[in-house]
C-alpha cells in the first residue's frame, strides 16, 4: 500500500495509518526535498538488476544536479553510449546542446537536475514499457526527494512517462501547454537528439523555453 501512495506522490500522515487514516494524505510532505532518502534510493538503485537492461549497459546512471529544489528537472528517455560509458545522464552530444539551451535562457546548469526515465542503456532501441515500468520507482523517487520547481520533459516519450500516458500521445499534442506532474508544473519539448538531427525545430524548442522562462518569473515574483 505504501507503495501506492509513493508513486501516486502522496504520503500517509504517519507510518503506520490506521484505516480511518487513510484519508489523510499529506501532500505538503511532498514539498520539502529529502536528501538523505534521496541518497538511500541512490545506493539501492545502483544495485539494481529487476530488468535485463542492466545486462548489457555498463552502469546504472541517475540523475545528476541540484538536489535541493533544483529550478528545473530536465527529464530524457534513456542513458546513450556517452552517458552509459560517462556514468552521468544528459552528456555527450545531446548534453552539449541542452547546455548551449541552458545557457541560451541565462540560467546556469548547476541549478538544474538531470534525470531519465531508466537508468540503463538500451542497446539501440528506447526502453521498452515493462523496462520502463521497472525503473520507476527510482525515476520517480528521484524527482520526489529533489521536489523540483518545474519539470521539462525532452521528447515526448519522457513526457508520456511522467503523465502515465495510457496511450501514447504525439510530441505535437503535448508541446504548447502547461501539463503537471504530482503538483508541479511541466512542460514538454523537443528531445536533444531531434534537435541534433532536426536542427530547424530549435526555433520550435525556444518558443517552448521561452514559456518555461516566463514560468520561472511568475513563480519567483
Ligand atoms: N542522453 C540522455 O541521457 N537522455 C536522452 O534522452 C538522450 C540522450
Amino acid at each position: 500500500m505504501y507503495r501506492v501512495w509513493l508513486h501516486k506522490g502522496l504520503e500517509p500522515v504517519s507510518d503506520n495509518p490506521l484505516p480511518g487514516q487513510l484519508a489523510l494524505f499529506s501532500v505538503t510532505a511532498l514539498c520539502k526535498p529529502d536528501p538523505e532518502r534521496l541518497k538511500t534510493l541512490r545506493a539501492e538503485a545502483i544495485l539494481c538488476h529487476k530488468c535485463d537492461l542492466r545486462k548489457t549497459c555498463k552502469q546504472v546512471v541517475l540523475g545528476e544536479g541540484k538536489v535541493d529544489r533544483p529550478l528545473i528537472a530536465f527529464v530524457g528517455e534513456a542513458p546513450g553510449i556517452n552517458e552509459d560509458a560517462q556514468g552521468l545522464p544528459l552528456v555527450g552530444t545531446a548534453g552539449d546542446l541542452l547546455n548551449r539551451m541552458i545557457q541560451a535562457m541565462q540560467l546556469k546548469r548547476e541549478d538544474m537536475y538531470f534525470v531519465n526515465t531508466v537508468g540503463c542503456h538500451p542497446p539501440d532501441r528506447s526502453p521498452t514499457r515493462e523496462e520502463v515500468a521497472s525503473c520507476r520507482e527510482w525515476f520517480i523517487g528521484q524527482l520526489r526527494f529533489i521536489q523540483p520547481q518545474m519539470l521539462v520533459a525532452l521528447g515526448a516519450a519522457a513526457a508520456n512517462v511522467l503523465l502515465e500516458s495510457k496511450k501514447p500521445e504525439a510530441l505535437t499534442k503535448l508541446r504548447g501547454s502547461w501539463h503537471e506532474w504530482q503538483g508541479l508544473p511541466l512542460r514538454v519539448t523537443f528531445s536533444p537528439a531531434h534537435l541534433h538531427r532536426n536542427p530547424l525545430d530549435k526555433a520550435y524548442a525556444w518558443v517552448d523555453l521561452q514559456e518555461v522562462l516566463k514560468r520561472l518569473k511568475l513563480q519567483a515574483t
